[in-house]
């Protein structure tokens, strides 16, 4: 799945393609995403000039001065700039045609992605209005976690998964964040220190950052991606390592299961 640092490079690689060009036609071959893709994105968005090309969790937003696209890409969505020639595969669902003969294209083998049209402030459309702090942006630091995380009893994992109260921390993030932090994934929010919080909103921000910088380094292939857009080259710590010594202290990788998803940690190194 399309974790924030893919969806963030995803931005920067098409944003200088798409910025200032202006909607030929919008073609939706395949309507039926999460939600189906609405007749106003189609009736709204041509004709208008794409402006700033924005993230917010894990949603793109493409702003024009009449209204915005809210994009998604699910679980196995991915976006192209493509020329508009270019012949449609079987997942290419829907192109956004620009005037000079590129096509921004979406491609989801497993449409649970999302494309839609908001007249409004998209950052107070239903699906955004909840997201919780950008961890990459002001506001977010040890004291903001300290705050938020008291008398709450949920596994800090499952507190720092949780899309309210940080955006876009996926499963991956969140296991080598704690990894980084050295506090157990089991270990109860509320009962996190001060100092801890200070260590895993730094180890959040670290592995997103570090993340980036490596699919920066890809952007110029993500054509051939092929649908299938993976996870960018940070070393894992603990994620996926079952049994694989520590890059720490050499103990085995550990792994559990919380909330149905899997966690990975070094039982030594990670304190709860
Ligand atoms: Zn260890």
């Amino acid at each position: 799945m399309p974790e924030l640092p893919e969806v963030e490079t995803t931005r920067r690689g098409i944003a200088p393609h798409v910025e200032g060009k202006k909607v030929v036609r919008v073609i939706v071959r395949h309507g039926k995403l999460r939600r189906p893709v609405p007749p106003d994105l189609l009736r709204e968005f041509p004709g208008r000039t794409i402006g700033r090309v924005e993230r917010r969790g894990k949603y793109l937003l493409l702003r024009t001065d009449g209204g915005s696209v809210i994009l998604h890409l699910g679980m196995s969505g991915h976006l192209a700039i493509v020329p508009s020639a270019t012949p449609p595969e079987k997942h290419d669902h829907l192109d956004i045609c620009l005037t000079d003969g590129m096509t921004l294209r979406l491609t989801d083998p497993r449409r649970f992605g999302l494309a839609l049209w908001t007249g409004e402030d998209p950052l107070v459309h239903p699906l955004l209005a909840e997201i919780g702090p950008e961890p990459l942006e002001e506001g977010f630091d040890g004291a903001y976690l300290f705050r938020a995380s008291r008398g709450r009893t949920v596994a800090v994992k499952q507190f720092i998964m949780d899309g309210r109260m940080v955006a876009g921390v996926g499963n991956i993030y969140a296991n080598e964040a704690l990894f980084r932090a050295g506090i157990h994934p089991e270990k109860k929010a509320g009962t996190m220190s001060m100092e801890r919080c200070r260590r895993l909103a730094r180890a959040i921000r670290e592995v997103l950052a570090e993340a980036i910088a490596a699919g920066g380094t890809t952007l110029r292939v993500f054509r051939d991606v092929e649908g299938k857009p993976g996870y960018f080259a940070l070393s894992l710590a603990v994620y996926g390592r079952t049994g694989k010594p520590c890059p720490r202290c050499g103990a085995p990788v550990r792994a559990t299961r919380q909330g149905g998803r899997s966690t990975y940690f070094c039982g030594v190194c990670q304190k709860r």
